[in-house]
């Protein structure tokens, strides 16, 4: 099944990607990890990335389009995929069905949450700098006080985690991507989730719309 995850940041995409791409053995595809990686490289190309990641903005679309074209004809993506942060604007969402030719997106999960949640969420998120494990200062924090309960390794917070940040990612999100809400709406595959809820009833709504399918 092909599906994309869409919400504003900090609506628990990536968490519940992870958790969906386990049950239904599907890849999670995120655009952000991915540039989040790229960047550890030392080139140009990885600096410019840098710099528009931390400020909130959007990496260009013929960029990001052909990083997704490119992971999309890998053998893994067959049975299906798990979109999280693609696409972001509506030349991406055109771009993607392009990509797809033949395929369709079965279903857009539209995880809606409050833009006060959104922040509070962002703004307490926190992650391992070894193994990545996720945590959050209110909703999971750690036993120790940053330090990773799995690996012992200390957590960061992610630069465009910061309060500026945040509300430029909000800004450039109602902006830009909000209107896929509409597009995907006029075709009939988008499904409204409630993200005002815990990781688990979420995941709950998801299985639900997508067994249903
Ligand atoms: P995310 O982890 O999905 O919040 O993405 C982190 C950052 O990566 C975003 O704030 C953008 O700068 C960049 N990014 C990720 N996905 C896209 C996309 N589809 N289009 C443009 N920029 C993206």
């Amino acid at each position: 099944m092909n599906l994309i995850l869409f919400g504003a940041p900090g609506s628990g995409k990536g968490t519940q990607a992870e958790k969906l791409k386990d049950k239904y053995q599907i890849p999670h595809i995120s655009t952000g990890d991915m540039f989040r990686k790229a960047v550890e490289d030392k080139s140009e190309l990885a600096r410019q990335l840098k710099d528009i990641m931390e400020s909130g903005k959007l990496v260009p679309d013929k960029l990001v389009i052909d990083v997704v074209n490119e992971r999309l004809k890998k053998e893994d993506c067959i049975k299906g995929f798990i979109l999280d942060g693609f696409p972001r604007t509506l030349i991406q969402g055109q771009a993607l069905e392009n990509i797809l030719g033949e395929k369709r997106i079965e279903v857009v999960l539209y995880i809606e949450l409050s833009e006060k949640e959104t922040v509070k969420r962002l703004s307490g998120r926190r992650g391992c700098s070894d193994c990545k494990a996720g945590y959050h200062v209110v909703f999971q924090p750690p036993k120790k006080e940053n330090v990773c309960d799995r690996c012992s390794g200390p957590l960061f917070q992610r630069d465009d985690d910061k309060e500026d940040t945040i509300i430029q990612r909000l800004k450039v999100y109602n902006g830009e991507t909000a209107p896929l809400v509409d597009y995907y709406q006029k075709q009939g595959i988008l499904e409204e989730i409630n993200g005002n809820v815990s990781v688990d009833e979420v995941f709950n709504q998801l299985c639900k719309v997508i067994d249903d399918k």
